[in-house]
């Protein structure tokens, strides 16, 4: 499959990745105009920040969260790999070169590794379909049974 147009993934019922059933019924989705695929776009209670604003284990786990971000600063974002000093690897959404070069001068135990390879298109692209809101109980239900048939036939 190509990965989708709109939110980069080829997996269109990949997230939530944890506890998806409490993300789904808890929390603000940007649900994909195209694939349908639910990205978790709430702000975290405690620490302010939505889930894409956190760093990521993986680059790919990254890309599934760039398009929440897109939407969210309505800017082209990237996936940029960042080593601490005792030379962890972690990944980060940045809405620009801007905003990483900002986060390094707070961080200075961090380096920038690069940035993750085509992750994002250039520019900022708006898609009317999409949608930014709470799931309804039967949606719910209907994507989480997708989300099992799709991980089943893996
Ligand atoms: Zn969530
Ligand atoms: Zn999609």
């Amino acid at each position: 499959m190509t990965p989708c147009p709109e939110c980069y993934s080829d997996r269109p019922r990949i997230t939530p990745l944890l506890n998806p059933r409490a993300c789904l019924e808890r929390h603000e989705q940007y649900v994909c105009g195209t694939c349908g695929r639910c990205i978790c776009i709430a702000k975290d209670p405690v620490r302010g920040l939505q889930r894409w604003q956190f760093p990521f284990k993986s680059a790919p786990i990254a890309l599934l969260y760039l398009r929440a971000a897109e939407a969210s600063t309505r800017r082209s974002c990237g996936v940029y790999g960042l080593r601490s000093e005792s030379g962890r690897a972690s990944f980060k959404i940045f809405p620009g070169r801007d905003a990483l070069e900002a986060y390094l001068a707070r961080n200075p135990g961090k380096a920038c590794i690069g940035r993750v390879a085509n992750a994002a298109r250039e520019g900022y692209r708006a898609f009317p379909d999409a949608q930014v809101r709470m799931l309804a109980a039967d949606e719910v239900e209907r994507y989480l049974a997708e989300q099992a048939a799709a991980s089943g036939s893996r």
